[in-house]
């Protein structure tokens, strides 16, 4: 696995860079916001927030407009970010300095396996006028694509993969997010919210009130 690692400070660039070397990572290192944004983002990208020429937010930004490469944000202890922004801006999940270094491995694992059904998904799933196909990432209601972000995608592909089933908050926040992410109530229904305003009718999301939520065709 081809690894971008985005950190201006060597005294934790250098101890990850061998560490997830010997752990078989091709990795390649960049010190800046200008370099991340000019080098190939490989298979998975390890973003430093605070960055010597620019914010890695943007640098995140960035790069998931033009990919849908995993990307794991580092961000430092007392940074103010918050975590709804974080998913807003694309990233797929986050540590705090000082981490460990096995706890990373584990992330990056766990972000690259939700990440790969993305190349293997199958026949293009179909509600109503509603269609969803995870092998190319689109989905249109009534032929009109829909611009989603890549959790919103994925957030509406794993309930159209079962629809008029009632899918708990826990089982989405385990197969669409990482269990890692605290606060996760409210991301989940701020994505909700914005894919009801997309699909043109909140009918189509149900709230199933203290279990979870259901797709089905409004009518
Ligand atoms: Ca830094």
């Amino acid at each position: 696995m081809r690894v971008l690692l985005v950190e201006d400070d060597d005294a934790i660039a250098e101890p990850l860079v061998a560490g997830l070397r010997r752990d078989g990572f091709d990795v390649h290192r960049v010190r800046t916001a200008h370099d991340a944004l000019a080098a190939d983002p490989g298979d998975f990208v390890l973003l430093d927030l605070g960055l010597p020429d620019g914010d890695g937010a943007d640098v995140c930004r960035s790069l998931r407009a033009r990919s849908g490469v995993p990307i794991i944000v580092i961000t430092a202890r007392g940074d103010e970010i918050d975590r709804v922004v974080l998913l807003e801006l694309g990233a797929d999940d986050y540590v705090v300095k000082p981490f460990g270094f096995r706890e990373l491995v584990a992330r990056i694992r766990a972000v690259a396996r939700r990440a790969s059904p993305r190349t293997d998904a199958g026949a293009p799933l179909r509600v109503g006028p509603l269609e969803v196909d995870r092998r190319t990432r689109r989905a249109t209601l009534a032929g009109t694509e829909l611009v989603l972000t890549p959790k919103e995608f994925d957030l509406l592909a794993h309930l159209t993969a079962e629809p008029d089933a009632v899918h708990t908050r826990q089982s989405i926040l385990e197969a669409v997010w990482d269990p890692h992410w605290y606060g996760p109530t409210k991301t989940l229904d701020v994505h909700v919210a914005s894919l009801r305003k997309k699909l043109g009718d909140p009918r189509w999301i149900e709230t199933v009130r203290g279990v979870g939520f259901r797709l089905r065709e409004p009518g």
